[in-house]
């Protein structure tokens, strides 16, 4: 088990990391007046380990399970029975779930009485190794994803892997597509990945893994927790792509789109000379050990026009953070003609290796 900390110029939160981490500092809580979030899939698999640990007459609000959660109407319904179990200021929030109960319970704890502590819980390999460190919660709003949210850091973050056991393969997937851009960013993880590439979903390699990517993650949301200085934009990698992809298709779990979105951006970060042709191929290397072969979008050119909405870009260009070499990244700027044709051209790359 290791622990990593988390310095804000505000805030320390600390995350334990590692086999037993659960057991070893969730007990604890017990002590305090606890108010618990998860969702029902959660919920069906660790209902007891919920009662046990935090005691059964602990109030559990259980949203439905499923990316679709994360509205304003069950934002309300948190903070009413939060209300009605007469939760105070000194009290605290489990967020014990996947990104979904991580990004609305943490938004509920910093606006309920202007802020109660928090602790997460994440229970997804995704939430494991991401979005439960760094203080990002949100709600969907209005069609747009996290168009509502705050920044507030939870007390303390407990990432065991005996969560992982009964996590389905996709999402085991989609948070090895988190960890492939950490790879991207950091060259310790990427030697790690390098060296393990054949067992990359063993329990000790993700144990291994997650420590080291949640201690990246601190790293960079220690330096720029709000976003201002360009450092956390990099977290971003793969991600205008990927994302484009992922509202376009709504098939593939985000994490997929991810790695989908870094292959195709290495197509054009190579065609640049922003990055060199050995290191953008081991990355894709890794991309096919997670997902397999990188279909060849038909319409690769209806999917960038969503990349335009992008929160990172500026104006009417449209921003990439790629693969440079080993351990560096680099921001990419393109226009609204070119960024589509180089996605074309990598889609007809695709298909015609495909036949
Ligand atoms: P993510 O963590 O990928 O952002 P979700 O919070 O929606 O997304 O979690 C993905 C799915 O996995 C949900 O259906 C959720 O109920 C389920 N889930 C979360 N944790 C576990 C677990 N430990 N075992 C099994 N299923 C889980
Ligand atoms: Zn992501």
């Amino acid at each position: 088990m290791n622990d990593v900390i988390l310095r804000t110029p505000t805030v320390e939160s600390v995350i334990h990391c590692g086999d037993g981490a659960f057991a070893r500092y969730a007990p604890a809580l017990a002590a305090r007046r606890l108010f618990v979030v998860t969702d029902s899939n959660v919920f069906a698999y660790y209902r007891y380990l919920i009662w046990q640990t935090f005691g059964d007459e602990t109030p559990v609000h259980i949203l439905p399970a499923g990316e679709t959660s994360k509205t304003m109407r069950n934002l309300t319904a948190i903070l009413r029975a939060m209300v009605q179990a007469e939760i105070k200021r000194g009290d605290t929030v489990i967020a014990f779930g996947g990104g979904v109960v991580g990004d609305i319970a943490g938004l509920a704890a910093s606006l309920y009485m202007r802020g109660v502590r928090l602790v997460q819980i994440p229970t997804t390999l995704l939430a494991q190794v991401d979005s439960s460190v760094g203080g990002k919660t949100a709600v969907d709003f209005e069609g747009v994803k996290n168009l509502v949210g705050s920044f507030y850091q939870p007390e303390e973050v407990i990432c065991d892997p005996v969560f992982l056991k009964t996590l389905p393969d996709r999402e085991v997937r989609c948070g090895l597509g988190e960890i492939v851009k950490y790879g991207a960013l950091d060259g310790e993880i990427y030697s790690e990945l390098i060296a393990n590439s054949q067992n990359l979903k063993t329990p000790e390699f993700l144990d291994k893994i997650t420590y080291m990517c949640v201690r990246h993650k601190a790293e960079v949301v220690s330096a720029d927790e709000h976003d201002l200085n360009g450092r956390r934009k990099t977290l971003n990698l793969g991600h205008t792509t990927g994302h484009a992809f992922e509202l376009f298709y709504r098939k593939k779990s985000h994490g997929e789109y991810v790695l989908i979105g870094t292959y195709y951006e290495l197509y054009i970060a190579e065609k640049l000379n922003v990055c060199g042709h050995d290191y953008a191929e081991s990355i894709r290397k890794l991309i096919n050990a997670v997902i397999g072969k990188v279909p060849a979008f038909a319409d690769v050119r209806s999917a960038a026009r969503l990349a335009k909405f992008d929160k990172k870009n500026s104006g009417s260009q449209i921003s990439l953070v790629v693969p440079a070499e080993r351990g560096r990244c680099a921001e990419i700027s393109l226009d609204e003609e070119s960024y589509p044709a180089l996605l074309e051209e990598c889609a007809a790359r695709l298909k015609s290796r495909a036949k």
